[in-house]
């Protein structure tokens, strides 16, 4: 990985880029996924790269819901196991669920090859130290028994036709909600008219995903996915929750961004 020092103010958006870059030389992104990364770090960069307060009640709304669903499932695609593989599995043991590697071009190659990094990351995150505050059983146990869904393929989305209809039975199938960093606008809306409760994390507030989901944390998915470890831990309450003010606050940041222009 590229020697960058912590001085640099682009540290963080250049060690995900080399990662990406790293990860779709070893064949684990679809060709389009540099593209759309390239697209999130334009909204990012008018966002300051931080997490705003706004965001930061999504997180909180999310892992509310998350904790109450009855069967959740994290949903994963290259990109978000790429930059946020570990933070998922994290997720995935506070709230008990499985994680399901869904991709949009779906290759047995690259479902192969996202599932047993996966493993790894699990292997490693069941060795580390529970997050601050969790007061569940074994952290090992809870994260060794999650289960890695998606190479099974049994499962159907209705409402979707092809390759991209596939899911697991056990996971996105079955699940009444299912939070899924980076879904394409069709399958977002096809998994919102089965009745499902669908959150996302997607820098770009304006598009089908961001204004189809329940509940849209406008962040990077690296930065979103660390902080929802952290409030699941806390158990927060479900709120009355305005998902268009979320995406108009967003709006409003970005606007925002013009300030730093000298007059
Ligand atoms: P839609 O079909 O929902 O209108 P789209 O076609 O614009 O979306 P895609 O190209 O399928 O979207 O996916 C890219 C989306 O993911 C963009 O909205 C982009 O802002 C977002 N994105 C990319 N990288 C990240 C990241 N690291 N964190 C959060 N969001 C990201």
């Amino acid at each position: 990985m590229a020697d960058i020092p912590d001085s640099h103010p682009r540290k963080a958006s250049l060690l995900a880029r080399a990662k990406l870059t790293e990860a779709a030389a070893e064949g684990l992104l679809a060709e389009s996924a540099l593209i759309a990364h390239g697209r999130g770090e334009a909204f990012d960069y008018l966002l300051g790269e931080k997490t705003s307060e706004s965001a930061s009640l999504a997180i909180r709304e999310t892992a509310a819901r998350l904790i109450k669903a009855e069967r959740a499932v994290i949903s994963l695609n290259g990109n978000t196991t790429v930059l946020a593989g570990e933070q998922a599995i994290r997720a995935a043991a506070i709230i008990g669920c499985p994680v399901e590697v869904n991709i949009y071009y779906r290759t047995p190659e690259r479902m192969e090859k996202l599932t047993s990094t996966l493993k790894e990351i699990r292997n490693k995150v069941s060795q580390m130290s529970p997050p601050a505050g969790w007061n569940g059983v074994q952290w090992h146990d809870s994260v060794n028994s999650i289960e890695l869904l998606g190479a099974d393929a049994d499962g159907r989305i209705e409402g979707l036709e092809g390759p991209r209809a596939i899911c697991s039975s056990r996971g996105i199938e079955v699940a009444d909600a299912v939070l899924v960093p980076l879904e394409d606008g069709d399958r977002c809306e096809a998994l919102v008219a089965l009745g499902k409760q669908v959150y996302v994390i997607d820098l770009n507030p304006l598009s089908r995903t961001a204004r189809m989901a329940h509940v849209t944390i406008v962040d990077e998915v690296s930065r979103a996915m660390t902080e929802l470890c952290s409030a699941l831990v806390e158990e927060p309450e479900i709120s009355h929750w305005d998902n268009g003010q979320a995406l108009r606050d967003a709006l409003a940041i970005m606007a925002q961004a013009s300030n730093q222009i000298p007059s």
